[in-house]
């Protein structure tokens, strides 16, 4: 939709740089209220409880009607059709695991609507080192939160990154995802706003908070050919909006997408 031109955005990039008509005001995101956390893991870990049906069953249905609302992917729809939802979520919360809600999942965050997290996924997938490698290669995520997109990614890509800045939330992603052993996914406890330089450049970045500027890291880590899916807020709206960047070989390009609500992309480490 709108190209960044030859010398790529300015660092950070805003969205004031982008033209266009300035768009309805909307409300902005209201944060969910913290869950409580008091259930047992086996509790949790138990299929989803008066639905009477397999999760696999409730989660194929779930799968086919993200299919016909318009998601296409079928690598995204295969990941989004093997990834237990339902072990990422409070018990309390596991009836609602397949309907298309955010969920909150503790301190103030929210697991995004499967429709959400599988649109993204899709824009990801249709990068081009994706494209060409049938897959994310290797990807970044930054906002761990239950874990449950890191699992999703790491059946799309060959290596993923993904970092959360708030511990509590970082070691329960790391007991919900152990059971699924997927050794191709690393979990980093640090501030993502400064992207995991070790382990750069990334064909894929995916971001599930958003703030008012992508950080200059992201895009600094952002391999050439590689395609990076972020929220972001509009200067003059304060709607968050998609924002899909892609890394040429002299610069960058960006297209604005959708309206979206995710929480606050914050600097630091949190307890
Ligand atoms: N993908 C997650 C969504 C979690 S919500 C899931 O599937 O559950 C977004 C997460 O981003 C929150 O857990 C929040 O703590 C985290 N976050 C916000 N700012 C961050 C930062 N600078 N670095 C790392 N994580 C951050």
């Amino acid at each position: 939709m709108s190209d960044g031109g030859p010398k790529g955005p300015r660092f950070p990039l805003r969205l004031d740089q982008v033209g266009g008509a300035p768009a309805a005001p909307r409300p902005m995101l209201r944060p969910q209220a913290p869950l409580q956390q008091a259930h047992a893991d086996a509790v949790r870990r138990a299929a989803p409880s008066g639905l009477g049906l397999d999760s696999a069953d409730v989660r194929r249905h779930m799968v086919q009607r993200l299919h016909a609302q318009g998601l296409q992917h079928e690598a995204v729809l295969a990941a989004l059709d093997s990834v237990p939802r339902h072990l990422f979520v409070d018990a309390a919360l596991a009836t609602q695991a397949y309907e298309d809600t955010s969920l909150p999942i503790g301190h103030g965050q929210t697991i995004s609507k499967p429709s959400v997290v599988g649109r993204m996924l899709e824009l990801l997938m249709q990068g081009a080192n994706a494209r060409a490698g049938q897959s994310l290669g290797r990807a970044l995520e930054i906002g761990t939160g239950c874990g449950y997109q890191a699992a999703l990614l790491a059946r799309l890509a060959k290596q993923v990154i993904s970092i959360e800045r708030l511990r509590p939330l970082h070691d329960k992603a790391r007991e919900h995802l152990a059971a699924l052993r997927l050794t191709q996914l690393r979990l980093v406890y640090g501030d993502g706003m400064r992207g995991h330089p070790p382990n750069a450049p990334y064909d894929s970045i995916i971001a599930a908070a958003g703030g008012e500027a992508l950080p200059p890291a992201w895009l600094e880590q952002l391999a050439i050919g590689g395609r990076l899916v972020a929220p972001l807020q509009e200067p003059r709206t304060h709607r968050q909006v998609l924002v899909v960047v892609d890394r040429h070989e002299h610069g960058y390009a960006h297209s604005v997408h959708e309206t979206v609500k995710f929480v606050p992309l914050k600097s630091g480490l949190g307890g």
